[in-house]
């Protein structure tokens, strides 16, 4: 039986371990499919404070498990399949095995969207990704395309200029979600051409298990052509990860975990924390605030109850 066990190990998972770890809660964090969730996809950090140079967000969010791990948190591998919240203990499948906990935090953040074109899903790992970090290198005097209008399609596609001979950014509208300051510095690149009004139709080449291109559209003038590509990035925002929650804890329509007030959830010893909570702020310092919030609340959630 668990004190606490912490769902996610992105910067609010391993921030509510630090706080829990050091209430002498034993925490057990369930990594989960993309352990050190956004922030070890991502490249340069610098709006985190304490940074002035700013700081890689692989190392970041891997310093943050280490300051836990050594006031006592552990570390599974593996991801919770199911969960069964109606009464206390609550338990989780992880894998194959059902574990107890008297207080849970689900950090479990959000993952990457796509599009949905008929061939995406098969060209995956073989021209389209969803991590410039993790594939640019790949393309190096390429041609790239990078899909969305928030900040993390400006990141990307000024960090895939490293690599690419070009790099088009493809947004279904005229105006940008992303912030000013990642805007201007993307239409500063002389390396990026954009390609605003318009979508992305399909990918090519499944048959040759290899993109080669896509098909587009201007959504004003209904003009369609085709366009040679090699990398093909879709950063369109993500999904949270609430999946094995679903019908337990309330959601709102679009899977987010809707907030009882502080880190507390509809279920009492519940609490949530980071992305999968947050579809305001996304940030990996509200995400670690968010973390020492939720593991307050169940240290004196569980101290309350005489644990
Ligand atoms: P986002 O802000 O939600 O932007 C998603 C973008 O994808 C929007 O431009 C949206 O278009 C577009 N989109 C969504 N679904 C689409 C579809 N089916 N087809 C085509 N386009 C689609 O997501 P994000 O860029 O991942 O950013 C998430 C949060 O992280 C934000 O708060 C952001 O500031 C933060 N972030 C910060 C940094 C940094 O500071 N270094 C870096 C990355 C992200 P519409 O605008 O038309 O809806």
């Amino acid at each position: 039986m668990h004190n606490v066990i912490i769902v996610g190990s992105g910067c609010a998972g391993n921030t509510a371990a630090i706080y829990a770890a050091r209430a002498n809660l034993k925490p057990l964090v369930v990594a989960g499919h993309e352990p050190g969730g956004q922030l070890s996809l991502t490249t340069l950090v610098e709006n985190f404070p304490g940074f002035p140079e700013g700081v890689d967000g692989p190392v970041l969010v891997e310093n943050i498990k280490k300051q836990a791990e050594h006031f006592g948190a552990e570390y599974l591998h593996g991801t919770v399949i199911e969960a069964d919240l109606s009464k206390r203990p609550f338990r989780l499948k992880v894998d194959h095995e059902w574990l107890e906990a008297r207080t849970l935090i689900i950090a479990s953040g959000a993952s990457a969207r796509w599009l949905n074109l008929p061939n995406e899903q098969k060209l995956i790992g073989h021209g389209v990704s969803s991590c410039a970090t993790c594939d640019g290198f790949f393309y190096r005097g390429k041609k790239i395309m990078v899909v969305g209008g928030g900040d993390s399609a400006m990141e990307e596609a000024n960090f895939l200029t490293r690599f690419g001979e070009e790099v088009a950014l493809v947004h279904r509208r005229e105006n940008f979600r992303a912030s000013k300051i990642m805007l201007e510095r993307a239409r500063n690149n002389p390396k990026i051409k954009f390609l605003n009004n318009t979508v992305v139709e399909d990918v090519y080449d499944a048959s040759q298990h290899v993109v080669t291109g896509v098909k587009l559209r201007n959504i004003k003038t209904d003009e369609v052509w085709e366009r040679d590509v090699d990398g093909f990035f879709v950063a369109i925002g993500h999904i949270p990860n609430t999946a094995p929650f679903i019908g337990q804890i309330d959601l709102d329509p679009d899977g987010y975990i809707i907030s009882h007030g502080g880190a507390r959830t509809n279920i009492t010893g519940v609490f949530h924390a980071g992305d999968v909570q947050d579809r305001t702020y996304r940030q990996a310092i509200t995400a670690s605030g968010a973390g020492c919030m939720a593991a307050i609340e169940a240290e004196r959630f569980l101290e309350a109850e005489g644990h």
